[in-house]
């Protein structure tokens, strides 16, 4: 199909006759979207199927990379660019009067994750396969996708993602290779000639079907697979239906096949929802269940060569929502393949690796051990005895030290804990930066790290730099492949070289001209979609993630509204003019959180409107915030907001990607960013602010008292006044929770604290802006030392030093 240009028109135009009986004339754009993409589809398909076949003849290790979130975006750009086929599509389609760009606008985002976690999983793949290492994806189908947020009068309301509306060309439905989960019921043991034989009795069935999305790799042959599972069933409660009651009939087919209908729209603060346990063990127990299925197709089904599946297979477990895979790959080794506990525990513990995604309190899981028992019956029985051999161990090395025992225990004070459960059934626990690592060492994980030192380690986070750079700014990535050859492609490291270009004039003004373009592309949009005119001469400076305490974007705010006051009080204040850009969605019960997205909002209102500010400043706050605003917004920013209280972003990548398309990071020591400004060194970064290690103090040993810092800064004192006194167009206790959590409940994540500081950076960006060939360099800098964050370099480490994988290369055939 695609040897010519020639052919390969013919060949859409053929496709759009065979597809929907039309003309290229008489299709809609979503049509011609479906017909390129099931012509990209078929080109992939046979990739597919040679990765596939090789893999199966090679007999090479596979690993498994377990996640309950794949923040994918959109496919058709990046399947494009991976296959190297986006000039030739592009300009085809261009000869037939068609924009690419449009096409690839009509595909719904699909947005089956929060923010980075889910965003993370998704750059691994891409990279994984980019690799060209055998390595899967293994997820939840969800019916609807993060929602979809608006913002109505400031507040934000949530409707539901309706993502597979128009159907999804990029998966493929395997109802062969459907299997039974089992939910509830009760569990026997019968005792048949010394043996233990397990009888799981009146459960309920749910029918996991899987659904292939190919992942493709860049430059190379490579198509792996993500599976993402979907909850159906052929239940039909014929019973019911035939005594007339026809409700009840669906009723319970609807509430089987609930399980994989919605993403729980939470990021770091999970709910303890028994429908979220029944979605772990779901895709948990369905993935696992079709890898041992094919394994022992491929390397063969006897106990001892089922106690080897170590060698063949790497499990990993995305944070802990994952981590019934310890209990349910024992189960299934043992009740289903008749392998001793001994046995089965060894392969178990040398399969599975596990990434712990975060240090926040509240967001580490816990489940009711009542929950636990009635719904995974067999689950529990097999915690309890992995709880009870560990507490042994620990009572050997500890004696009498119960409240290290408890502190450590898997099963303690009504809860099964996860993370535990999956540091003590796994062989590699990582952090994902390196200050977030040494803290789950030091100090979280610290009892643990005592017993298991070797099983410690970091793997910093990366970004695909082909979805983040290469192509949401091409325009960019042309200028540096003309100045320093197109290696970095392949090799991110190699943008190193563009530093000895960093005070080149010439590479200055082309870059800086690229970024103009980039903001009035986006200035233009946020006219287009909110009426509102922003200056694209002006800094963009941007925050755009998740809505949470701990990022601070109240810090954010509080400073706007000081620039405000000071604007108002001096109108000749001599400021580079602004435009403060934000976007985020909060969890849907997060009450603070969306408080603070109405906070913005109201600024947006008041300052926006002010003649007397003589639009030096305006803030815009962008609705729905999705991977598909990223890759708009971020090749516009100027300035990068990093802001989270030190010590509690585990490593952020957003900041990653700002980087690489040149913005400069105003940051706290937090996360990556610390290793950001090791990289670029400090005078290509504006750092501020407590260090991770006065955070941690102050929670230890407290010392922190908000009033000291509120009374003794008027500026702050005003701002912190300003959102409870009527100052603001909306009624005076609107804002009261965000109060609270500054002055009453002593400010927890140290926003009145960095403020000064925050300030004071902030003027710093003001002077740096102004000179321009300066903040030119630094851009230049940014990118040039940004290869260490691709996800390239971050998968690489994990193939080497914990999945022990090699690649595979496929040839075509
Ligand atoms: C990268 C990304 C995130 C993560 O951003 P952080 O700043 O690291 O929190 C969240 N959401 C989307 C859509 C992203 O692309």
């Amino acid at each position: 199909m695609l040897k010519s240009k020639q052919e390969f028109k013919e060949a859409f135009i053929n496709k759009l006759q065979t597809l929907f009986g039309q003309s290229l004339d008489e299709s809609s754009i979503a049509d011609k979207y479906v017909a390129l993409s099931t012509m990209i589809k078929e080109e992939i398909s046979k990739l597919w199927y040679q990765s596939n076949r090789q893999y199966r003849v090679s007999k090479e290790k596979q690993v498994y990379y377990f996640s309950m979130e794949f923040l994918l975006g959109r496919l058709l750009g990046s399947n494009l660019y991976n296959l190297g086929l986006t000039e030739f599509c592009s300009e085809g389609l261009k000869e037939l009067g068609i924009d690419l760009n449009e096409l690839e606008a009509v595909e719904h985002d699909a947005g089956l994750g929060n923010g980075g976690l889910g965003r993370l999983a998704a750059c691994f793949l891409d990279s994984i396969a980019s690799l060209q290492l055998p390595g899967h994806g293994c997820g939840i189908r969800y019916r609807h996708g993060m929602f979809e947020q608006k913002i109505v009068d400031g507040y934000q309301i949530e409707l539901p993602d309706n993502w597979l509306r128009d159907g999804y060309v990029w998966e493929v439905r395997k109802a062969d290779r459907a299997v039974t989960v089992k939910f509830g019921g009760h569990v026997r043991l019968e005792d048949q000639g010394g043996r233990y034989v397990v009888f799981h009795e009146n459960y309920e069935p749910v029918v996991a079907i899987p659904y292939d999305v190919p992942i493709v790799g860049a430059n190379c042959n490579t198509v792996n697979t993500l599976r993402l599972w979907s909850a159906e069933t052929n239940h039909f409660d014929f019973p019911s239906f035939s005594k007339g009651d026809f409700l009840k009939a669906v009723e319970k087919k609807y509430s089987l096949e609930a399980t994989s209908q919605i993403l729980y729209p939470d990021d770091n603060y999970p709910e303890g929802k028994t429908l979220r346990l029944k979605q772990q063990y779901f895709f948990v127990s369905a993935g696992l269940q079709s890898i041992i299925r094919r394994y022992k197709r491929t390397h063969g089904a006897t106990p001892d060569d089922l106690a080897k599946i170590h060698k063949k297979i790497a499990i990993h477990i995305n944070d802990t929502h994952p981590a019934l895979a310890v209990p349910e790959l024992m189960r299934i080794l043992m009740d289903e393949e008749g392998l001793s506990w001994e046995d089965a525990w060894n392969t178990t513990r040398q399969t599975i690796s596990y990434t712990n995604h975060t240090i926040l309190p509240e967001a580490l899981e816990k489940w009711p051990i009542e929950m636990v028992e009635r719904l995974l019956p067999r689950m529990y029985m097999i915690i309890r005895e992995i709880n009870e051999r560990f507490c042994a161990v620990l009572w050997e090395k500890y004696p009498g030290d119960w409240d290290k025992i408890r502190a450590m225990a898997i099963i303690a004070d009504g809860y099964v804990h996860m993370a535990h459960l999956a540091v003590v059934g796994s062989h590699s626990i990582n952090g994902v930066a390196e200050v977030h690592s040494n803290i789950l060492k030091k100090e979280v994980m610290s009892n643990f790290y005592q017993v298991y030192p070797y099983r410690f380690n970091n793997k910093t986070n990366g970004v695909t730099h082909r979805r983040w750079l290469a192509k949401a700014n091409s325009a960019l990535a042309g200028i540096i492949t003309e100045a320093i050859g197109s290696s970095w492609l392949a090799h991110p490291y190699e943008l190193a070289s563009l530093h000895r270009y960093a005070h080149d004039a010439e590479l200055q003004d082309r870059i800086k001209a690229v970024k103009q373009a980039n903001k009035n592309r986006l200035a233009q949009f946020i006219q287009e979609k909110m009426g509102i005119v922003v200056d694209p001469h002006s800094i963009f400076d941007v925050q755009v993630k998740r809505i949470h305490a701990y990022k601070r974007q109240t810090l954010n705010a509080l400073h706007i509204l000081d620039l405000y006051n000071r604007l108002k009080a001096s109108p000749g204040l001599d400021i580079e003019p602004r435009t403060f850009i934000f976007a985020g969605k909060s969890a849907t019960g997060y009450y603070l959180a969306k408080h603070i997205i109405k906070f913005i909002n109201t600024l947006a209102q008041v300052i926006n409107n002010d003649p007397d500010v003589g639009g030096k400043i305006k803030v815009v706050f962008l609705e729905n915030y999705s991977v598909s605003l990223a890759e708009l917004i971020i090749p516009a920013a100027d300035v990068s907001e990093q802001i989270s209280t030190a010590s509690r972003e585990a490593s952020g990548t957003g900041n990653m990607k700002f980087m690489m398309n040149g913005a400069i990071t105003i940051g706290t020591l937090d996360g990556a960013n610390i290793e950001i400004c090791d990289e670029v060194g400090n005078d290509n970064i504006v750092i501020f602010g407590l260090t991770a290690e006065e955070v941690l103090n102050y929670y230890k040993y407290g010392g922190y008292n908000v009033l000291d810092v509120y009374h003794n800064n008027p500026h702050l004192r005003l701002v912190v006044d300003q959102l409870t006194n009527g100052f603001l167009p909306v009624s005076p206790d609107e804002f009261n929770c965000i109060h609270h959590s500054l002055i009453r409940a002593n400010d927890e994540f140290f926003v009145l604290k960095d403020f000064a500081a925050y300030a004071e950076a902030q003027e710093k960006i003001n002077s740096l802006y102004r000179d321009s060939a300066h903040w030119q360099a630094m851009a230049i800098n940014n990118i040039a030392f940004s290869g260490r964050f691709s996800s390239d370099r971050t998968v690489s480490e994990y193939a080497i030093g914990i999945w022990r994988i090699k690649p595979v290369v496929i040839r075509e055939v």
